[in-house]
């Protein structure tokens, strides 16, 4: 078996560069060469994961399959790469000291002082090498959250270092820095660049490949002044220019033979018997410019920022270019929405979607957005909390349950519709303790769903503590609201739908984290389709 090589790609000078767009870039630049790839995240921040931070402080919270909450960046991998992450493929600090301080414990270093270096160090390198112990990867990709500088950065730093000395051949450098333009002195300016070159040098590491953020056109010169600067080959100083769309990444790094000079720099070449072409992902770029028919969908959630819903965002922008349509994405503050303005806060838009979250904020707008889209027939779809709120609305307006709600906002009521999962009563502990990852549905005959999908059998991945409670099920299907998926094993409620409206679907699970660019998820087409 072939060693595998691993990237490591680090970023400098500000933050958002985008290092997750890149990194999934060049996974799937390799997998096109024809390799096995996988992308990882080590996030230096001190949190287990980010299951417990408000999509405020850290965006959108994406889940595996195998049930790990993760960064938004591990979104980016799957769609770009359609490879399924898994609990080695994101490491924060928080679970490097907590692996390091379990071992303390248990006496496995009976004796010694543990310290950041080797003790940590040597954690985070176990952990880096964790994908590569079964042999499926050609191309291991390790991006490191955070900027060069960053305090919290430096044990991974040093690990890197370390790594690259054992690993030799094997091991590259990717640094991501950023190019301003200085409007008042007309000039594109490196300096920056260089001071952060600087600084990763001076923990040690030599970049290989530098790829320059920027938002005007580097010229040549810049480019070979970077590379005189910064010790690196001509041919590795790469740059990335804003462009319109972050699926075009991947076809502005070959352009310029990003992969081609990885390749030649660990000795490898096309690996032809497995090649795939890039035309499937030249084939949807040239889509995404060349989208004729707008559709608008609203947003109904409570979280006024971008990176808070990513995943359904992009899932969107994805089916809509596989459809042929323009997805116009307009944020709806549930928090504002009433009965009274509801109508003009909805109007216009083709179709609604019901967001997932947590809490009371924002909850009774969410219903009143159910009700209105219910009653006009606007094609809607709920995902888990927004499934919920649909199971409320209707039990509330249809079932005649005015006390109808979630466990999680009320727990008194006694038309407790939605309702806390038996397994998660004893539980006191927040973090890494809902329903979380892939599970089993099975989707009834003759259903929207199983139209949909296509099978009568799915795997989804959730997270979540509340259900459909199955005592109100009976009462549900007898006034026409359809519980059209189920788990086979418990019999929970995985899907809703109202058959009798043109688009009216309910899960409590994320179609969303299953979405990739070359794949996308049949729900979201199927909406977009229709509206
Ligand atoms: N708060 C709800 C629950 O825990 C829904 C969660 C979600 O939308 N992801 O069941």
């Amino acid at each position: 078996m072939k060693e595998p090589k691993f990237i490591f790609v680090t970023g400098g000078v500000v933050s958002s560069l985008g290092k997750g767009i890149i990194s999934s870039s060049i996974g799937r630049l390799l997998l096109t060469c024809g390799y096995r790839v996988t992308i990882q995240k080590f996030d230096p921040y001190i949190n287990i994961d980010p299951g417990t931070l408000n999509p405020y402080e850290h965006g959108e919270c994406y889940v595996t399959d195998d049930g790990v909450e993760t960064d938004l960046d591990l979104g980016h991998y799957e769609r770009f790469t359609g490879i399924r992450t898994t609990v080695h493929n994101s490491v924060t600090t928080g679970k490097i000291y907590q692996a390091v301080i379990e071992k303390e414990r248990r006496g496995d270093y009976l004796g010694k002082t543990i310290q950041v270096v080797p003790h940590i160090t040597n954690e985070i390198k176990d952990r880096i090498k964790a994908n590569a112990k079964g042999g499926e990867f050609d191309f291991i990709i390790t991006e490191i959250g955070g900027t060069i500088g960053d305090i919290e950065s430096a044990p991974f730093l040093e690990a890197i270092r370390q790594l690259r000395w054992e690993l030799g051949k094997n091991a590259l450098c990717i640094h991501l820095t950023y190019v301003p333009y200085l409007k008042a002195a007309g000039e594109l300016k490196t300096k920056p660049t260089q001071h952060s070159v600087k600084e990763l040098q001076s923990l040690g590491i030599q970049p290989d490949i530098l790829i320059l953020r920027t938002e005007k056109h580097l010229g040549p010169e810049i480019l070979h002044k970077v590379a005189a600067f910064c010790n690196v080959s001509p041919d590795g100083v790469i740059q990335s220019e804003d462009l319109p769309s972050i699926y075009e990444v991947p076809l502005n790094m070959h352009k310029q033979g990003l992969d081609q000079f990885i390749l030649a720099r660990f000795g490898m070449d096309h690996f032809e018997g497995h090649r795939q072409s890039l035309s499937q992902w030249e084939e949807f770029v040239r889509k995404e410019k060349d989208l004729r028919e707008t559709v608008k969908v609203g947003l109904v959630g409570k979280y006024d920022l971008q990176d808070a819903y990513k995943s359904i965002r992009e899932s969107l922008h994805i089916a809509g270019i596989h459809t042929g349509k323009k997805v116009e994405i307009h944020f709806i503050n549930s928090e504002h929405l009433t009965v009274e303005n509801v109508e003009a806060s909805l109007s216009g838009q083709d179709g609604i979607i019901i967001c997932p979250g947590f809490g009371s904020r924002g909850i009774e707008g969410k219903i009143v957005a159910v009700h209105y889209c219910r009653t006009h027939d606007i094609p809607t779809f709920g995902i888990c909390l927004g499934m919920q709120m649909m199971v409320i609305e209707f039990a509330r307006n249809v079932l005649g349950l005015p006390d109808a709600h979630s466990a999680e906002i009320d727990p008194e009521t006694k038309s407790n519709v939605i309702d806390l999962m038996e397994s998660q009563k004893a539980i006191s502990r927040k973090g890494g303790t809902m329903r979380l990852g892939g599970y089993a549905c099975e989707l009834a005959e003759g259903s929207c769903v199983r139209e949909i999908y296509g099978t009568d059998a799915i795997r989804e991945r959730h997270r979540h503590r509340y259900e459909f409670n199955n005592a109100f099920l009976k009462q549900f299907e007898q006034a026409g609201m359809r519980c059209s998926g189920r788990n086979p094993e418990n019999n929970l409620v995985e899907i809703v739908e109202l058959p009798s409206l043109k688009w009216f679907i309910g899960t409590q699970f994320h179609p969303e984290y299953s979405s990739t660019v070359l794949s996308p998820h049949p729900l979201f087409v199927d909406f977009i389709q229709r509206l």
